[in-house]
């Protein structure tokens, strides 16, 4: 049986073909040196990495080096790989003569995502995740959705629980670090001392799954005592309680910990047997079946430049302050609160990614291929397939409309509403004007000032950008927004 060589990210046992395929693992540290990630992301992929070696034993070659190419060509062998999750990883696989598979790790095939996209002008998630739950049958009942809709959206946008710190739900197992963590976290600090790598963010304890059983573990304990809870308030945030229901299953699914097939069925089942209201575990599943392989789809379909799409002129870069996860040096309580967030953890859930940092890298007008770049390094999650349709195309709207229907921008209503920051803050979301204005709002409005002959064509849009002409205020806002700029609001 030919010898498989996997990446850190195909980790899983549905990468072998057989349980005792012979197995290749290259761990670079090229990939290092290359671009600053957060200390806690490469320690949870260097764990993980060595946690699937010593599992595997003598049924692994485990090859630590500067860089993949000599580990293939030392080894002399030929190898198999299932599709990798880069660009630049397939384009090294072809160069050195190991057999490519299809990818796996995802529910949706290339040549299903490919008929289901030929022809369509702009590509939706919604659409694409319907016909996937028909092509599945998941969640299904006959031809129609469980339940009689497609999408619970509407009653999973609740606000956080009033007079609440905490979502009332069972902390998920803790994670507990051995020898290998130990031993990782050595070198990381050997490599910053003597050989010039740098990190972003603050080491911690590891907080997410870096093996196969732990992922298991997490996943069976949050559809047995998480999920009914996960999906009313996914949108919610507390100051208090980053985590609220949320699976924090991402990175394992992203390390090829889990199949997102397994985490469906184990989700679906506990809806029919009662367990879990259908608004939690369509939310779930949608993220899963829908937009997960959406992105990782959309990653391959649209061409290489897609990344450098800019439609909206964005042209600063990103400031210092926010690029180095400098959370001290922000008042702004909401966006203090995540930038230290994603400095302690590297992970905040999708709406302070969303609504609190994307948005207001939308507002300031920063380079969305360095915002794209940035959320692939700070976030243990993040990879570039996971985020350059999710950044550049929905966070960012910088590919003007081919996956998303309008720009994700909100002032600062939206996260009082959504959150518990706004009371505590120096700012207040009302005002527009002023010492007190919170930069969120006013950065709204002076988004859509700058770009209203671009959205004049979007008419989800129209009302919005017909609202700017009802501002007394709009010149002294501008001229306030100007002068912020990208300094720490
Ligand atoms: Fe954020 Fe504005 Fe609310 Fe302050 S007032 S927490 S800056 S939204």
């Amino acid at each position: 049986m030919t010898r498989r060589w996997l990446f850190a990210d195909q980790l899983g046992p549905h990468f072998l073909d057989d349980p005792a395929q012979p197995v290749l693992l290259v761990e670079s540290r090229a990939v290092f040196r290359r671009r600053a990630f957060h200390r806690q992301k490469a320690h949870l992929v260097l764990s993980a990495l060595r946690h699937r070696a010593a599992e595997l034993g003598e049924q692994a070659v485990f090859v630590r080096t500067e860089t993949y190419g000599e580990a293939v060509r030392d080894l002399g062998e030929p190898l198999s790989v299932c599709h990798p999750t880069s660009r630049a990883a397939r384009g090294l696989v072809q160069r050195l003569g190991a057999e490519l598979l299809p990818p796996r790790g995802f529910v949706t095939a290339p040549p299903e995502f490919t008929a289901w996209a030929g022809g369509r002008r702009g590509l939706r998630m919604e659409d694409f995740y319907r016909d996937a739950r028909r092509r599945l049958g998941i969640l299904m009942d006959g031809a129609e959705p469980a339940g009689g809709t497609w999408n619970l959206d509407a009653e999973n946008r609740e606000p956080p629980p009033r007079g609440v710190t905490r979502l009332d739900v069972p902390e998920p197992p803790e994670i507990r670090e051995d020898d290998i963590d130990a031993a990782v976290r050595e070198d990381l600090d050997r490599w910053e001392r003597d050989d010039g790598i740098t990190f972003i963010g603050r080491d911690g304890p590891r907080l997410f799954p870096a093996t196969r059983a732990e992922a298991v573990e997490r996943l069976r304990h949050f559809v047995g005592h998480r999920l009914p809870a996960f999906g009313p308030h996914e949108d919610a945030m507390l100051a208090g309680d980053p985590f609220l229901a949320h699976s924090r299953l991402s990175a394992a699914f992203n390390l090829g910990l889990l199949d997102p097939l397994e985490a469906v069925e184990q989700a679906e089942a506990a809806y029919r047997a009662g367990r879990a209201g259908l608004a939690s575990v369509e939310g779930f599943v949608r993220q899963l079946i829908g937009w997960r392989d959406f992105v990782w789809h959309l990653y391959w379909y649209f061409e290489p430049g897609y990344r450098r799409a800019n439609e909206l002129g964005a042209s600063e870069p990103l400031p210092r302050w926010f690029a180095e996860l400098d959370a001290d040096a922000v008042e702004a309580r909401c966006l203090s609160d995540v930038l230290a967030g994603v400095r302690d953890r590297g992970w905040v859930h999708h709406i302070p990614r969303l609504m609190v940092l994307g948005n207001y890298a939308m507002q300031r007008g920063w380079r969305p291929g360095a915002m794209a770049d940035w959320f692939h390094r700070a976030f243990v999650d993040g990879y570039e397939w996971v985020m350059t349709a999710n950044v550049v195309g929905m966070s960012q709207y910088a590919d003007g409309g081919r996956m998303s229907t309008k720009p994700y921008a909100g002032g600062g209503a939206y996260i009082n509403r959504m959150s518990d920051y706004c009371g505590g803050c120096r700012y207040d979301p009302k005002v527009r004007v002023g010492d007190d204005a919170c930069p969120y709002t006013a950065g709204y409005w002076a988004f859509l000032a700058r770009n209203e002959q671009r959205l004049a064509g979007n008419h989800r849009m129209r009302r919005p950008v017909q609202g700017l002409h009802r501002l007394a205020d709009l010149d002294a806002l501008v001229e306030q927004e100007q002068a912020r700029g990208s300094r720490a609001p």
